[in-house]
């Protein structure tokens, strides 16, 4: 991919900030990241400690406004990186190396700007539909606070504690007795968005049935979602299934293909992503998208300094029902890395 192609997926200037600023991050519901200013002292103000300074980035921009020292700073894809800007980058962390290759890509874009003038900005999903869980499906504390004795509840309860505590801490999990769909011997899984029910997914809890999931997936979705709100969070971790996910508190895509929608509502966080692929074609694919889009790809099965999970381990759920929550999310965290060769040379021994 050519590096103009890539810079229409990426925002390199708030990538190198990302990468390089060590300290505490809160996010605002506005969309605005707060720090502490680097600038304030630079500026002959005292030291800021209550995160004055708002940053807003977008999949093309990325503006900066303090509101002790009035320090602002802004750049728009098909802009020069001005002074203050790189003044601000620098302050951050940002190596001199890497302050003078993202100032040069901001040149070469601004040279090419016709090329690209007319990319529209995407935005994260801002709403989706309020959507029914199958019939008479209530929550599995619900069921067990009533008692309820049916063999199929007593399964799929059992199942459900077979995935480790992990997994089987979640709340919101529900059954339902009704037959159609066989929707009496799965476990629902109900997908949430700003509090409300949006859709569903139910797992089959006997291997011989077909589809193992069936359910109403809203489109862009991301499901556990409500981590990306999280305002003291430093890190997401992206995985494909949901289980994956509640394990380690990440989001899940709810398959393999990742949408320029939810891409930007990943950034949009201002969370440090960090891909955890399946091991399989599918699995590929996704690291094909983290490299597209900077982000960081977890690699706790390869042998490296240190190999974090067995070879039979084959995903997060797993993992965390094994070595539990704690020790399954730092080994995602400190066997990632967003170096493209890094990532080639890892994703060639995990074959
Ligand atoms: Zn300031």
């Amino acid at each position: 991919m050519s590096f103009i192609e890539k810079s229409l997926h990426t925002n390199f200037v708030w990538d190198a900030f990302d990468h390089s600023y060590l300290g505490r991050r809160k996010r605002r519901s506005s969309g605005f990241i707060d720090i502490n200013c680097p600038m304030c002292v630079l500026q002959g103000e005292g030291a800021d400690t209550r995160y004055r300074c708002g940053l807003k980035s977008d999949l093309g921009a990325l503006g900066v406004n303090c509101f002790n020292c009035g320090f602002k700073a802004r750049w728009s894809r098909g802009w020069m990186l001005s002074k203050k800007m790189k003044d601000f980058l620098a302050a951050s962390g940002v190596p001199d190396v890497e302050l003078a290759l993202i100032s040069s890509k901001a040149a070469l874009l601004k040279r090419s700007s016709t090329a690209f003038g007319a990319t529209p900005i995407v935005e994260p999903p801002c709403y989706y539909p309020e959507a029914a869980l199958p019939d008479d499906a209530k929550s599995i504390d619900e069921w067990a606070n009533e008692g309820c004795t049916d063999p199929d509840f007593i399964a799929v309860a059992e199942y459900l504690f077979s995935r480790g505590e992990a997994v089987a801490a979640w709340e919101s999990y529900c059954w339902s007795p009704s037959p159609k769909d066989g929707m009496n011997r799965r476990l629902i899984l109900p997908f949430t968005f700003g509090g409300k029910n949006v859709g569903y997914t139910a797992r089959a809890i006997d291997s011989a049935i077909e589809p193992r999931y069936i359910g109403r997936k809203p489109p862009d979705f991301l499901f556990n979602n409500e981590v990306l709100v999280k305002r003291t969070r430093k890190y997401v971790v992206v995985v494909e299934g949901a289980f994956d996910a509640l394990a380690i508190d990440g989001v899940a895509l709810l398959g393999s293909t990742l949408t320029s929608k939810q891409a930007a509502w990943l950034r949009h966080s201002g969370q440090t992503v960090i891909v955890m692929p399946d091991r399989d074609e599918a699995g590929s694919k996704l690291i094909d998208a983290a490299l597209k889009y900077g982000w960081r790809v977890a690699f706790p099965s390869v042998k490296g300094d240190k190999r974090w999970w067995e070879a039979d381990v084959k995903d997060a759920a797993e993992a965390a029902r094994r070595y539990g929550k704690l020790w399954t999310v730092l080994s995602l965290i400190e066997s990632s890395t967003a170096d493209p060769t890094v990532i080639a040379v890892k994703r060639s021994m995990c074959r």
